[in-house]
């Protein structure tokens, strides 16, 4: 892998932060995923997009233009050599001496780096994975992808102690389903697909937005509206969505089969078309 840092490209034993950075101290940051294919970042501008929502949600400016966020891109994947990448972008408030208070002028940290992309084993969309349910304990601003992923963390290995790949949160009073600890969750219900509509219980996924786009354009009924856990248990199929995982059928939800227990042709679908998207945006 290769990082850039403060300006420089370094080897990941080079790239150091100060113990004062206040990410590491206060989760004081924002930060990004990008899936790169074939050396080409997928979705670059749509991450970049949101990254600088989420930079205007904490009050930091960005000290990189889109543009110039998007060279770095570019020579990360060119030095590194790396085809099938991951790229990782944080920005931090910056580094002062620890108070809650941030100092005028507080420069923000950029790091960004490129490693191997670690996806889900193939065998593993195959069979469909399961899920866990767990309340929503996180705070009312899931809309921003902030560096606070505490619940997130908990909650995914808890979910790894059941035997499941993932967990869902749900509203604990009115059980509505928000998404995963790393994922956005859809269910086809009645013959339509359903996600959980945006708002602040729910980071608005750059796949998620790709699949309702795909659907939408094969056809498929589309519904972004509330979506109870009860729908979940009922649902004909589950999956969910992320730029690591893409689209990854849910195939038992806690200990109930979602419908026969195997994939769906819907799902299936989708995954389909969406490898052609990939395909496609790789292309030119
Ligand atoms: N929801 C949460 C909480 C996430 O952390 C992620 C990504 O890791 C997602 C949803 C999926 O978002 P995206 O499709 O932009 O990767």
């Amino acid at each position: 892998g290769l990082v850039f840092l403060d300006g420089e490209y370094l080897d990941f034993a080079q790239a150091k932060v100060s113990v004062e950075d206040r990410g590491y101290q206060f989760g004081d940051g924002i930060y990004e995923v990008v899936r790169c294919y074939r050396g080409i970042p997928f979705q670059l501008g749509a991450h970049l997009e949101r990254l600088e929502k989420s930079a205007r949600a904490i009050e930091l400016d960005l000290p990189y233009s889109r543009e110039e966020m998007e060279e770095i891109t570019s020579e990360l994947l060119a030095r590194s050599g790396i085809q099938e990448a991951q790229l990782y972008i944080q920005v931090t408030r910056g580094t002062a001496p620890r108070s809650h208070f941030w100092p005028e002028g507080i420069k923000p940290v950029v790091v960004m780096y490129v490693r191997e992309a670690a996806p889900p084993e193939e065998g593993l969309r195959r069979s469909g994975v399961k899920v866990i349910t767990v309340v929503d304990d996180r705070w009312k601003r899931c809309n921003v992808k902030s560096l606070n992923l505490l619940p997130n963390v908990l909650a995914k290995n808890r979910a790894r102690q059941a035997g499941a790949f993932e967990a869902v949160f749900y509203e604990e009073e009115s059980r509505l389903v928000n998404e995963g600890s790393s994922s956005n969750v859809f269910a086809l219900v009645a013959d339509t697909l359903v996600t959980p509509d945006l708002g602040h219980n729910i980071l608005p996924g750059i796949t998620r937005k790709v699949v309702l786009d795909i659907a939408r354009q094969k056809g498929l009924p589309v519904k972004e509206d509330r979506l109870s856990l009860d729908d979940l248990y009922r649902a004909q199929e589950v999956f969910i969505t992320s730029t690591v995982v893409e689209i990854m059928p849910v195939v038992m939800v806690d200990e109930l089969p979602v419908a026969d227990g195997k994939p769906g042709p819907v799902t299936r679908m989708l995954y389909e078309a969406y490898r052609e998207e990939v395909e496609e945006a790789i292309k030119k």
